[in-house]
């Protein structure tokens, strides 16, 4: 028999995961906040439901999709443990705090529960086609059984570790992914003004030691590298507001450690200044603008 799911957070992306599950065969009933995405959700054939709670009842497995660490929290602690089946695998795919993670993570098995942290790498478009990569914390037994439905979301389904290790590897390489955009972003503009024309700076650049993701597939000089969000005036892509999100997340965590970040800080003031400038809709790789004084 089929499982069933209750998704809850069916915004940009929880949508397309919902989707996603119906056409592999599972059951969903969804809740929402905003009545535009429970009729989407209903459309594409989910259960609609009245509350979070409604929604967990009868469920198998309870997947949210949820903006940031309270709301996972909330729904959780107010409506998901009290509600939800004994044996409910619980599963979290927001991008929320290290600590929140945790501290969400080990209330769920007090109270007897499995539950993983599961991220997700990969945007709107992926969550709409499938092809998401989830980075997952949690018990070797509880990543076992959150497979099978991750699976049906994406391509990749990677165990990082115990509780809270998807959150910590998520933002370890977001913002590994803020600095080296920064770094390549500040050499192009530097080039440039050194006299160097920015293809053959790439034709030397991507094949020494400078090399980066963000330089060869993500070039943030139109017209430079393989076809990117630069291609197209910076739009669709990966948001200013979300680079800004993670790297606000990575400072937390870093300073729930005593980690050294200086290059993850100093990326995160930049995303500050660029949201400032009323940009934080546009692609992250909008950065080489204002570096260029544009
Ligand atoms: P979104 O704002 O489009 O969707 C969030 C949904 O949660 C909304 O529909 C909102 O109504 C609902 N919601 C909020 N509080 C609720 C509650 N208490 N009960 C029920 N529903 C509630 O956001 P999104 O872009 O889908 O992002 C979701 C998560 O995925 C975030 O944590 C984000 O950082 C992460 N993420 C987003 C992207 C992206 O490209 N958009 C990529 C990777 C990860």
């Amino acid at each position: 028999m089929s499982q069933t799911i209750a998704f809850i957070g069916l915004g940009n992306m929880g949508g397309g995961m919902a989707a996603n599950l119906l056409k592999n065969g599972f059951a969903v009933r969804a809740f929402d906040l905003s009545e535009e995405a429970l009729a989407k959700a209903a459309e594409a054939g989910a259960v609609r439901c009245a509350s979070a709670a409604e929604a967990v009842t009868a469920a198998d497995a309870v997947v949210t999709m949820l903006p940031a660490g309270k709301h996972v929290e909330g729904v959780y602690q107010g409506e998901v443990f009290g509600a939800a089946k004994a044996d409910a695998l619980l599963l979290d795919c927001s991008t929320i705090d290290v600590a929140t993670a945790r501290r969400v993570e080990e209330a769920a098995v007090a109270k007897g529960f499995e539950m993983v942290d599961a991220p997700v790498s990969g945007g709107i478009a992926a969550a709409n086609g499938g092809t998401l990569t989830f980075m997952v914390g949690g018990t070797e037994q509880a990543f076992g059984r959150a497979r099978p439905i991750l699976s049906a979301m994406g391509k990749a389904v990677i165990h990082a570790g115990g509780a809270g290790n998807g959150q910590a590897a998520k933002i370890c390489n977001n913002m590994l992914l803020g600095a080296t955009m920064v770094a390549t972003c500040e050499t192009f503009a530097m080039a440039k003004k050194l006299g160097l024309d920015p293809q053959t700076f790439y034709d030397i650049s991507s094949v020494s030691s400078g090399q980066s993701w963000s330089m060869t597939s993500y070039c943030p000089v139109p017209g430079v590298g393989p076809q990117s969000p630069s291609d197209n005036g910076y739009q669709g892509g990966f948001a200013v507001g979300l680079m800004l999100k993670d790297l606000k997340l990575a400072s937390e965590a870093a300073a729930l450690v005593g980690a050294s970040v200086p290059m993850g800080n100093a990326a995160e003031s930049l995303y500050q200044l660029l949201a400032n400038r009323g940009e934080a809709g546009r692609d992250f790789s909008l950065m080489i603008e204002m570096l260029e004084g544009k």
